[in-house]
């Protein structure tokens, strides 16, 4: 990669940020489309964010990314958003304009498209079960109401968190039929629904046993685990072992990552590329 006097630099914020692989997704697909570009990590406290981003966009940045806690930050400091971002509350993406910054979230579309390339599936008519109601799980059961699912069946280990994203869900959508369930009941609830999803941090951590047993699972049902840090999580394994099809969060990541590119460059993601190189910084680290 080489620096020239005209390279122009993108950016993801976070605090902290040391463990993010943007960076590595980005500078492969610049590279691959041959632009003068580079794309680098800074580790932002949430309170100086609306002054960073100012220095950013006087700096001449093509855009950025945000991940944790900077989301929502963003969202109650950027007053143009889109649509996805407003019913998340967070904003993943910023382009700056001459007017100033618009907000995006593209955490949506990241999980649409990798459910529809790893399993085929339209959420439109789907029976879903998802597991953890935090950020992610939240913007995930939102977006499954948004996309027309049948049925929503929510799980967290902290009943309060899955009876308050069932409550919006019938806001946005009151003709889907939402219900909630503790940990010990969710085995069950996971076993009705034709797509599970995981939405906890559990599986993170080396030693990391499954939430669920192989029982919960059933054969032909497609199960997602939005964690991507090993190709086949325990929670995978454990559906796996009863017939289910898996697969794990790196396309969720690849996609947003994809999309919050196209929106800051107008061109088309270099998927394949931006793939190999998640794979490669992954799995293949000996
Ligand atoms: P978060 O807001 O901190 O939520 C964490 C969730 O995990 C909560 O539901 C929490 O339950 C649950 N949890 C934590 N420890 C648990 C335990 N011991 N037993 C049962 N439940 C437990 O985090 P997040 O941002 O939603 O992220 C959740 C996961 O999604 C992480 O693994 C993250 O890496 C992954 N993720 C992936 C992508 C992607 O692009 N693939 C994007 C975003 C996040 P309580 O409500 O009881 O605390």
């Amino acid at each position: 990669m080489r620096i020239s006097g005209q390279t122009r630099p993108y950016a993801v914020l976070g605090h902290p940020i040391g463990h993010s692989l943007s960076p590595v997704m980005h500078n492969a697909a610049f590279e691959a489309l041959g632009m003068d570009a580079i794309y680098l990590a800074f580790d932002v406290p949430p309170e100086r964010l609306m002054d960073t981003l100012t220095a950013l966009k006087s700096l001449g940045f093509g855009g950025v990314n945000l991940t944790i806690p900077l989301k929502e930050t963003a969202f109650a400091g950027l007053t143009d958003v889109d649509d996805t971002a407003r019913r998340f509350r967070a904003v993943n993406t910023v382009r700056f304009t001459p007017d100033g910054f618009q907000g995006f979230n593209t955490d949506g579309q990241g999980i649409l498209r990798a459910l529809r390339e790893s399993f085929d599936l339209q959420l439109r008519g789907c029976d879903v079960f998802i597991l953890g109601c935090g950020g992610a799980g939240r913007a995930v059961a939102l977006m499954c109401a948004v996309e027309g699912a049948s049925q929503i069946r929510l799980a967290d280990r902290t009943p309060a968190r899955a009876l308050r994203v069932a409550e919006e869900i019938r806001l946005l959508a009151p003709q889907i039929s939402v219900s909630t369930s503790t940990l010990t009941d969710a085995p069950q609830a996971c076993h009705s629904a034709q797509l599970a999803i995981q939405a906890t941090s559990v599986g993170l951590k080396p030693g990391d046993p499954s939430l669920l047993p192989s029982s919960a699972f059933h054969r032909g049902q497609w199960a997602y685990d939005l964690i991507y840090h090993v190709a086949e999580t325990p929670w995978m394994a454990a559906a796996a072992q009863a017939g289910a099809k898996t697969a794990n969060g790196l396309g969720m990541l690849l996609h947003q990552g994809a999309e919050s590119f196209t929106i800051w460059t107008e061109r088309e993601a270099p998927i394949d590329v931006m793939r190999r190189a998640l794979e490669n910084a992954l799995y293949n680290k000996e």
